[in-house]
């Protein structure tokens, strides 16, 4: 068997590699390539694979099978020496954001005794799940506080390999069900992980390390969180949103909160007075309607909606008997006080189904939708004729 060179544990700040090609293979319109040396983290331990290229051909897929590091490439390569150059700001982000996990999760478990059941290493956010039924915001905010604090004293990571019979010499944050030797990532004095990751080389690597939400997830709490340069794009992308703000609403940033709150308030406000206007003025212009014609009352209220034609049909029938037709765009909404006759739903269902409409109602109180004009127009036309003597 040919001994792996994996010098993503022995230098993880090495970003390009010159080795040889080992074994190849091909599989439908996949190749397959190990190397003599790899670069390129394989898929394990909660983090996903590098990409990159070898030979300038894309690397889509690194996964370990059988113990030797395999690369997935869409065309062969040329040749039997291998030139690496690793996709370094993923790799990097990587490593920042799963040495961040192990602070993070330690933090947790040595200030309030939560232990991470799991950790999700995502495209966009990291997730951990802990033994927490909630989270305070004392608690979220202590924890980040302090995950900070382990970031700025700036402690080594280090790794290394322990026996089985060593196990038992470490405070391991986690023992796992593994026989053999263990891979273990230490934050120097403060955290022990058997873990098979990369990780960056001292924790003010991480940069920084922001939670940005918790909720609850079966029985657990979710901690979701962004570490190194994705916490920066975080803070300049809301640094924009605020700034943003802060120019739309014409206050200082500290104000923000509240005059949204103030300006959410007076709308609210000033919704409600529109709706008692609006209500006044509908009860005016059914006086003026009733007062300048007679049943059946055929009117044209394009820029109405539904809602808005169905009140002005009430209001005019609370001063009137009779029948009113109201055209709202490709609506008509059509109501009357007359008892069961005539049956405005039946009406509908007989006459403007037929000619294309869509709607339906009570003896008293329908609506139909035209998608196309002429039958709107027919339907009309007919109305006139049917209601005339309503
Ligand atoms: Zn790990």
């Amino acid at each position: 068997m040919i001994p792996i060179i994996r010098r993503y544990y022995t230098d993880p700040w090495l970003q390009e590699l010159e080795t040889k090609v080992a074994v190849t293979r091909q599989e439908g319109k996949k190749y397959f390539a190990v190397l003599e040396e790899t670069l390129f983290y394989p898929t394990g331990g909660g983090q996903p694979h590098d990409l990159g290229t070898i030979n300038g051909v894309p690397v889509i897929d690194v996964f370990e099978e059988d113990g030797k590091v395999v690369h997935v490439l869409p065309q062969p390569l040329q040749g039997d020496r291998a030139f690496c150059v690793l996709d370094w700001e993923r790799r990097l982000d990587h490593m920042q954001q799963h040495s961040g996990q192990h602070l993070l999760s330690a933090v947790f478990e040595d200030k309030y005794g939560f232990r991470t059941e799991s950790f999700h290493l995502g495209e966009e956010y990291c997730t951990i799940d802990i033994s927490a039924p909630a989270l305070s915001v004392r608690e979220q905010n202590a924890v980040e506080e302090r995950a900070n604090q382990v970031i700025f004293a700036n402690l080594p990571l280090l790794t290394y390999t322990i026996g089985p019979e060593e196990k038992g010499s470490l405070p391991l944050r986690k023992i796992p069900d593994l026989k053999g030797d263990l891979r273990i990532v230490e934050i120097k004095g403060f955290d022990y992980s058997p873990c098979s990751g990369t990780h960056v080389s001292s924790t003010g690597q991480i940069g920084l390390l922001k939670v940005i939400k918790w909720e609850k997830y079966k029985g657990m709490t979710r901690v979701y969180f962004l570490c190194g340069r994705r916490a920066l794009r975080d803070y300049a992308r809301k640094h924009e949103i605020c700034t943003g703000l802060v120019s739309l609403l014409a206050v200082p940033e500290a104000e923000l909160q509240e005059r949204t709150a103030l300006e959410l308030e007076r709308k609210a406000e000033l919704e409600k007075q529109v709706e008692t206007l609006k209500a006044e003025l509908t009860g005016w212009r059914a006086q003026a309607i009733v007062d300048g014609g007679e049943s059946p009352f055929f009117l044209e209220e394009d820029a109405a909606s539904v809602e808005e034609a169905q009140q002005l049909a009430r209001a005019i029938l609370e001063q009137t008997d009779g029948v009113v037709v109201i055209k709202a765009g490709q609506r008509i909404v059509l109501a009357h006080n007359q008892g069961q006759e005539p049956h405005l739903g039946r009406l509908i269902k007989e006459q403007a189904q037929p000619l294309g409409g869509r709607g339906g109602g009570s003896p008293t109180g329908a609506q139909v939708y035209f998608p196309d004009d002429s039958g709107l127009a027919e339907f009309l036309n007919l109305l006139k004729t049917l209601l005339k003597s309503f």
